[in-house]
């Protein structure tokens, strides 16, 4: 099952819900999924579409609950996925669509024929119960989240700018800033980041689908620790190795042109382990003095090795090319 499918179902068995906000969550569910058909000289239909079970049946029951409406409900299968089902709840003008608008704070206006659904019910920081509930109607009615094992994305689609604008202002007031693109002539505002979506999960009620996104979160945070850690230890140990492969070369160098047995005894000993344990960083190194030394006394002796070959060199190259000149 989809993580989409989980929260969805989780939503539509809520329990214990104020009146107040089932109407609330039918009039989301009604204006960005329901459908108005005007009959002549009798009012208008009402069709409302979904493609979730569990949420066909919580319409289905609210209406019939709050309102004293029982919809048709006819479900139609798609020709080309047969997985694909859609369920389509109709409320004749003789069944009471009219009670339906009216209970959940609704409008039909009519123009050129056509019948547009307008949400009259004002939804406000006051009511926050039933701002929760109409953004939970949203979710339900138009929503999407990704499994968040791959990506935190949390969208809800509706047909016009205007519900868009009403979606991110409702979301605003728990500090969710949605953004809003258009996909197919839909208006689709999305979430993003786990904590924006962990957020929304629980403003809407899906207390088991958080505490589920909430593991995946922090066991991909774990996942990139050790990631992390093992980065930097592999970046360490490169510079360990090149620092390495630099003094190597230096005590070489001091070895063949100038003598190690010229160096003061403490840097002759540092310079002979150096040459005997290339893969040991700098505190393995200074342990295996006598007396042991710290990790800053052993990198101090190794950069007086690398002046001294550096110098010689410089002067070396200096009187070759002196010495190119005088002749
Ligand atoms: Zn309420």
């Amino acid at each position: 099952m989809s993580f989409s499918s989980t929260v969805k179902n989780e939503l539509c068995r809520l329990e214990n819900m104020n009146d107040c906000c089932v109407l609330s969550e039918l009039a989301a569910v009604v204006w960005l999924n329901g459908a108005a058909a005007p009959v002549p000289g009798d009012g208008f239909n009402i069709r409302i579409t979904t493609e979730n079970a569990a949420f066909a049946r919580w319409i289905y029951s609210s209406i019939r609950k709050y309102c004293g409406i029982m919809p048709e409900v006819t479900i139609r299968k798609s020709r080309k996925l047969k997985k694909h089902v859609s369920y389509m709840l109709f409320i004749t003008s003789a069944a009471g669509s009219g009670d339906l608008l009216e209970k959940t704070g609704m409008a039909t206006v009519t123009e050129n024929g056509r019948c547009e659904l307008v949400l009259v019910r004002k939804i406000d920081q006051q009511s926050q119960c039933c701002v929760k509930a109409f953004l939970r109607g949203a979710f339900l009615a138009g929503g999407s989240i990704s499994d968040p094992e791959k990506t935190y994305h949390l969208e809800l689609t509706s047909r016009t700018s205007e519900q868009a604008d009403e979606l991110r202002r409702l979301m605003g007031f728990y500090g969710l800033n949605g953004r809003t693109i258009t996909r197919k002539g839909s208006y689709v505002t999305y979430l993003k980041e786990g904590e924006n979506i962990v957020d929304f999960l629980n403003v809407v009620g899906a207390h088991r689908a958080l505490m589920e996104l909430e593991n995946v979160r922090i066991l991909k945070g774990m996942r990139n620790n050790v990631n992390r850690i093992v980065n930097c230890e592999t970046a360490n140990l490169g510079k360990t190795v090149n620092a390495s492969v630099r003094q190597v070369e230096n005590i070489l160098y001091i070895a063949e042109n100038i003598g190690l047995d010229k160096l003061p005894a403490s840097l002759r000993e540092i310079a002979e382990l150096r040459l005997e344990h290339k893969d040991l960083n700098l505190t393995e190194l200074g342990q295996m003095l006598h007396p042991p030394l710290g990790k800053s006394g052993v990198n101090h002796r190794l950069r007086k090795l690398d002046r001294i070959a550096e110098k010689h060199r410089a002067g070396h190259s200096d009187r070759k090319e002196k010495g190119a000149g005088e002749e």
